[in-house]
């Protein structure tokens, strides 16, 4: 038998959280984020699922936009961080992407080179991230120089990041809305800002296009819920088995530096799930795991291929019981990616995109 860990991707919930984010947005375009292997859920299953409701993908690189080509994905695909070596443009018009550029060698590079078709670009101003883009003081004579380039000035758009779209104090966020719709104004631009958690609760910041990433994937970027995160669908199961059980007296500890140590006389499982598959070693004593549907926690750090949770209420639970590190179990009952990281000092997205190649991806 094969080691009992896969994960286990809902394609059509996959396609219900988009139709909520489009939805959410009914004057805009919303594209996929597919980037980072569709955020650890695999790029090409993902992509071929939603080819029928998004008008566009998104990626970190032209070697993923690559990969959706050879897999026969049709649609416009937008390189988040442009080009990283002027040569890629050659591969942006044959491949027919769609570019942002944000930084001064990029936009000489583009404007030198003479594309076969006209190629849509988005001028990436830096609106308060401080990451990528142009100071916007700078944006209005940019704008000037590809609105005068007709490979450029077809469909030119203005985009920009959230820094703090998830964030409980709106102050940040309305600051880099105003700086960017200012601006829009100016150039009577289109633009493209929203992110998951302005898709989800800002609906003042959706444009002309959203690119939600990780609200597709199911986990909720916001604090708390709203009615729209209320109706989010978990798209992976990380989903594994009871291989062990160990009966223990009070004080004795289990795993490595024996962090957990018996409080009454228990039942540890021992469940083929490690951090050499992704699970987050930062997982304290407390995480939530379902085990036959029912909540339970780990008791003891994460080793490289197994970790350890209390059987103790759950007396029935044996050598197969079913467990869920995240996702959903076979009665329905739920736990959340997002719960899970709040107790590995992380976010979903790590947990998401770290899930290891050497874990099974199993598609529904
Ligand atoms: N746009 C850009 C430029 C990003 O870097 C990301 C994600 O990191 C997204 C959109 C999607 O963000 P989220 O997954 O929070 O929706």
């Amino acid at each position: 038998m094969a080691r009992p860990l896969t994960a286990d991707i809902d394609l059509d919930a996959l396609r219900h959280n988009y139709c909520l984010a489009r939805d959410l947005a009914p004057h805009s375009r919303t594209l996929a984020v597919l980037k980072a292997d569709a955020y650890g859920h695999g790029a090409v299953p993902c992509a071929h699922a939603l080819s029928d409701l998004a008008p566009a993908f998104a990626v970190a690189s032209i070697e993923e936009a690559c990969v959706l080509r050879e897999a026969g994905i049709k649609i416009p695909i937008v390189l988040l961080e442009g080009i990283f070596e002027a040569c890629e443009l050659e591969v942006v018009d044959t491949m027919d992407l769609w570019i942002v550029v944000h930084s001064d060698w990029q936009l000489e590079a583009q404007l030198a080179y003479r594309p076969r078709r006209p190629i849509p670009t988005w001028l990436k101003v830096d609106s308060g991230m401080h990451r990528l883009g142009f100071d916007p003081y700078r944006a209005e004579q940019i704008w000037a120089r590809l609105a005068a380039a007709p490979e450029y000035a077809t469909d030119l758009h203005l985009m920009s990041h959230f820094a703090t779209a998830d964030a409980l104090d709106p102050s940040y966020f309305r600051h880099q809305l105003g700086v960017l719709n200012a601006l829009a104004e100016r150039l009577k631009a289109p633009i493209c800002l929203a992110n998951s958690p302005a898709t989800l609760a800002w609906p003042e910041a959706h444009g002309a296009w959203n690119r939600p990433g990780v609200m597709l994937y199911g986990s909720n970027p916001l604090v708390g819920d709203n009615d729209a995160t209320r109706r989010l669908a978990p798209v992976m199961t990380l989903r594994s088995e009871i291989i062990a059980v160990r009966d223990l007296a009070p004080g004795e500890p289990v795993g490595y530096a024996g962090r957990w140590k018996a409080p009454r006389p228990s039942r540890i499982g021992v469940v083929a799930c490690g951090y050499g598959d992704g699970y987050d070693r930062h997982a304290v004593d407390g995480t939530p795991v379902l085990v036959n549907g029912q909540r339970t926690s780990i008791a003891g750090k994460v080793s490289m291929d197994m970790l350890t949770v209390d059987l103790t209420d759950i007396p029935e639970a044996g050598i197969g019981s079913p467990v869920v590190l995240w996702g959903r179990a076979a009665d329905g009952t739920y736990l959340s990616v997002d719960d899970v990281a709040s107790h590995c000092d992380t976010i979903s997205y790590t947990l998401l995109t770290g899930v290891l190649p050497r874990v099974p991806r199993r598609y529904h």
